[in-house]
């Protein structure tokens, strides 16, 4: 932490400082510029949290941290980055794990044919919502523990792996019980008690950006996660709210290395919120994929008009299979694969 002084600071607002430093358990080291004078101070300043009150002082300008903020996250932490197991599927590792399914669960039906859809497309982890969060409290809602069931078995038939999102940290047991990958979603990436009680359970996390949230408030939320004792959190990059209205949100695609640079967790980018239109989410897609994304989660119904949540940005069926080649093809150049039992035949299908 460094500690800068006011320009007209005296020598004895120096010392004073030096000693509220001392007080802590810290050592101060004064530095003198021709302008002003700044203190490093040297020792565990993130555990001695009263060293913010430095900021209280009339004659201190600033603080400014020198370490991260976060620890059990950081990439110095696991250098080579980290696995995340989910169900019997690696993330993080050489392979793209394509992440598709519907917004919400609708049907026993619905979801039957959505996991044979993306499993032909080489797919490894179904998605559909059971508990949504949905802006307007008259909107689709899902089907809640009834549609469990149904998500689990067509899973299993496809051998896929699944994903679905928790609400509260009431609903953590009951979704632990049925899916591989526990999702917290963007209105929720800051409600601290959801962040708790993921982190005491048996199942990794997927943990989407906020809307307004910074990496930095993103990393902190992952660090709660792993702090309460789950490491195996994936982070998700699904657009954030700027001043563009022309897509639902704006795709952050330098999230993906800046959040590697950062941390040792896989990110993972969600093409269909980021973008909210099913015509833009191929080409998110294949961004996410040359930046370096570890995973895709993407939105797929078997007919996307008659869809109870997020028609508008979700794929049929076949667009899913023709963007997969686009997607091998791009992580061929990045020295990944993605599908990889269907990848020869489809690179060379978009490629030639
Ligand atoms: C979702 O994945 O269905 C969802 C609600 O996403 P987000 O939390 O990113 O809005
Ligand atoms: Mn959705």
């Amino acid at each position: 932490m460094i500690v800068v002084m006011k320009a007209d600071a005296a020598e004895a607002d120096v010392e004073a400082a030096c000693a509220h430093v001392r007080a802590l358990g810290l050592v101060p080291h004064v530095s003198r510029g021709l302008q002003r004078t700044v203190i490093g101070v040297i020792g565990a300043a993130g555990e001695r949290p009263q060293i913010h009150s430095l900021e209280g002082f009339r004659s201190v300008e600033r603080l400014t941290e020198v370490s991260r903020p976060y620890k059990l996250v950081a990439r110095e932490a696991h250098p080579e980055g980290s696995l995340v197991a989910v169900g019997g599927v690696e993330v993080g590792g050489r392979e793209i794990a394509l992440m598709a399914g519907p917004c919400a669960v609708e049907s026993r039906d619905q979801i039957e044919r959505a996991a044979e859809a993306v499993a032909a497309a080489g797919g490894r982890i179904l998605r559909g919502g059971l508990f949504k969060p949905r802006t307007s409290p008259y909107s689709f809602a899902g089907l809640g523990e009834r549609g469990l069931e149904f998500l689990r078995r067509a899973a299993d038939r496809h051998g896929l792996a699944v994903v679905t999102e928790v609400l509260t940290p009431e609903q953590v047991p009951l979704v632990e019980a049925f899916a591989d990958l526990l999702q917290v979603g963007a209105r929720n990436m800051q409600n601290y008690a959801l962040l708790e009680a993921v982190g005491r359970a048996s199942r990794p996390v997927l943990l989407k950006r906020g809307l307004a949230a910074r990496l930095e408030e993103l990393l902190l939320a992952a660090e709660r996660i792993a702090l309460a004792g789950n490491p195996n959190v994936i982070l998700c990059e699904r657009g954030i709210r700027t001043y563009e209205t022309a897509t639902r949100n704006t795709l952050d695609v330098t999230a993906v290395p800046a959040l590697k640079e950062l941390s040792h967790l896989p990110v993972v980018v969600d093409p269909s919120h980021a973008t909210g239109r099913r015509s833009l989410v191929g080409a998110a897609a294949c961004a996410a994929v040359a930046a370096g994304a570890d995973g895709l989660l993407i939105e797929v119904h078997p007919d996307p008009a008659r869809a109870l949540s997020d028609g508008a940005q979700s794929l049929d069926f076949s667009e899913l299979a023709a963007l997969v080649p686009r997607l091998v093809a791009h992580a061929v150049v990045e020295g990944r694969t993605l599908a990889p039992d269907r990848s020869r035949l489809d690179a060379a299908t978009w490629l030639r």
